[in-house]
């Protein structure tokens, strides 16, 4: 048996009517950027999340980017960021001119800790930008209470957790704005590049749909400093063909989720993740970590099974932050974490007899000593 890592043609096969339908009304329409599609689609979405507004923008890094620029948040002010995720988060704060500040995780959760959060604020501190890992929230409540408590604003990223909730909230409407990726890869995924904002901020939306195109207003009036950061009618029209099957999608990746925690409890020295009781998580990854990771890796690898690592280096040890002073063992969780962390295969057209074969696989690799 072969199970890769990711495979994005049984998502296309199984909507493929649907699909190919979008792209044909787009092409019938002749308008391809923000256009009736968009507006279709920024409102399908806002409702799935609970959101007033969704301005649909060119990918999930600029998403977050263009936030922080609405919120005038630059040079000299401080974004705390997660220590362990993906170094997108912490790009959107540098490109702004601001400052990024990691912050330890939770071990157990892996997601930004409120109290370490709380131990980081300064007085050059503007917003706080946790990222909802592997598909499940951060403790959002203990976040928006530290917030509240220095007045700061709650940038989420929801890149990886379209769906998850949090106390019965939808990821993306738990703090003041939330930047959303549809990678292609991710659990709504668009067929290029894309991405969005979520908020119930009219004014800071409002500022958003101008600043995603040249900060204009109306046609070559300028009011703002903008990106060129657009949506696509195209990929809008396949995200709506998708939104209506992320349900279903995610509830095939938790039974496959559950599949995982029964067979793998106790192997080896493995630790699989831990889901607090006010946590709905949608599984776009399932990390498990060991010691013997590297090792682990190979004899999958070896025997078919496809797998990932998410992330292998920690923003602050990565060559693109090389001028900034950190160093090894600034942040000691995060570079376990990197040294550690695996990622199995998992998505809504896995199924349940690949993930058995792959516990028996990881099994056997314990089993073998
Ligand atoms: C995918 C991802 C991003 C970036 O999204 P793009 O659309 O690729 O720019 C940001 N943060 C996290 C956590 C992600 O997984």
């Amino acid at each position: 048996m072969n199970v890769p890592i990711l495979d994005l043609k049984p998502a296309y096969e199984e909507l493929r009517p649907e699909l190919d339908a979008a792209y044909q009304r787009v092409m019938d329409s002749g308008w391809l950027l923000l256009g009736r599609e968009l507006e279709a689609f920024e409102a399908e979405y806002a409702a799935s999340v609970g959101v007033k507004h969704c301005i649909g923008v060119a990918n999930g890094l600029e998403a977050m980017q263009l936030v922080l620029m609405a919120l005038g948040i630059g040079p000299g002010d401080e974004v705390i960021v997660p220590s362990h995720g993906y170094i997108a988060t912490w790009l959107a704060v540098t490109h702004v001119g601001a400052t990024p500040v990691p912050c330890e995780s939770d071990p157990r959760t892996y997601n930004l800790d409120a109290a370490q959060v709380a131990a980081a604020i300064t007085p050059r501190t503007k917003a706080i930008l946790p990222i909802h890992l592997y598909g499940q929230t951060a403790d959002m409540n203990a976040i928006n209470a530290v917030a509240s408590q220095h007045g700061l604003f709650v940038l989420e990223d929801a890149a990886q957790s379209h769906g998850a909730r949090c106390h019965g909230r939808d990821a993306g409407a738990l703090g003041g704005a939330a930047g959303v990726s549809f990678y292609p890869s991710k659990n709504l995924g668009a067929m290029a590049d894309a991405g969005a904002v979520t908020t119930s901020d009219d004014a800071l939306a409002d500022k958003l749909r101008h600043l995603r195109n040249y900060g204009s207003k109306v046609r070559y009036q300028n009011e703002y400093l903008g990106l060129n950061s657009r949506l696509s009618e195209l990929q809008a029209a396949f995200l709506r063909a998708k939104l209506p099957r992320l349900a279903e999608w995610n509830a095939r990746r938790s039974a496959l989720a559950e599949l995982y925690q029964a067979r793998l409890g106790g192997v080896g020295d493995l630790v699989l993740p831990f889901v607090p009781a006010w946590a709905s998580p949608v599984w776009h990854l399932f990390v498990i970590r060991t010691s013997r990771r590297n090792a682990l890796q190979q004899h999958l690898t070896a025997h078919g099974v496809g797998t990932q690592i998410h992330y292998p280096v920690p923003p602050h040890l990565s060559r693109a932050y090389a001028g900034a002073g950190w160093k090894r063992g600034d942040f000691p969780l995060a570079e376990t974490l990197a040294d550690q962390v695996l990622s199995l295969p998992i998505g809504p057209h896995v199924t349940a007899a690949q993930v058995e074969f792959v516990c028996a696989q990881v099994t056997a690799f314990f089993q073998a000593g």
